[in-house]
């Protein structure tokens, strides 16, 4: 997606590890027209596929899944990253962090993610895929279905998403980061 491109260029702040900093439009200010255009990408770029239901991970995720299932007439499940003390029938799962380099514990209520589910995960970035396995998980364990998986920024070179999509799973990622070269984002060639 050009425009994302161009914006993540423009507004992307590099830092130590690889980490592709966005706070600007999407991890602390939200630009919902941006959000929006992502969102009508996603929608065309899903049309065939068959969802009832987009699954996000808090906090990140949220925006831009809510902005999906808007455009697509979705209901939207965020994920919890920590385990609420007052929800029964919660399904659980440890997932790595990559930006925080430690292992948290997500959590999903099995009231809203069941057999019946077809399922868009969405979220902001993917790396190493860990997030997005927690997601696999947690669906495999409701007996939900992953019909399809957007990421906004994938970093290609963090190997996640060439390991899901070498697996089966569709994945969609709107802008591929190839390589980080003298601080500066090198994006994979990709068809739009
Ligand atoms: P993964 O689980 O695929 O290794 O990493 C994806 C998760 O880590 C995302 O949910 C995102 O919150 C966070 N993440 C990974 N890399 C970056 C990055 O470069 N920048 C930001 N802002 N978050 C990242």
């Amino acid at each position: 997606m050009k425009k994302l491109k161009e914006r993540i260029i423009k507004d992307g702040v590099i830092l130590p590890g690889d980490i592709l900093k966005v706070d600007s439009f999407l991890n602390h200010q939200l630009d919902p027209e941006l959000l929006m255009e992502i969102a009508l990408h996603f929608k065309e770029k899903f049309k065939h596929i068959d969802a009832n239901k987009i699954v996000t991970i808090e906090a990140s995720g949220i925006a831009p899944a809510v902005m999906l299932g808007y455009v697509m007439k979705l209901p939207v499940v965020f994920i919890k990253k920590k385990v609420p003390s007052t929800m029964q029938n919660m399904l659980v799962r440890d997932v790595r962090s990559f930006t925080k380099q430690r292992i948290y514990t997500v959590s999903i209520s099995a009231d809203y993610l069941t057999q019946d589910d077809r399922v868009i995960f969405i979220d902001d970035f993917l790396a190493y895929g860990n997030a997005a396995r927690g997601v696999i998980d947690l669906c495999a364990q409701s007996g939900s279905t992953i019909e399809a998986m957007g990421f906004i920024i994938e970093k290609g070179f963090q190997g996640g998403g060439d390991e899901l999509r070498h697996e089966g799973y569709e994945v969609v990622s709107l802008a591929i980061v190839d390589r980080i070269e003298d601080s500066k984002v090198i994006f994979r060639e990709t068809d739009d």
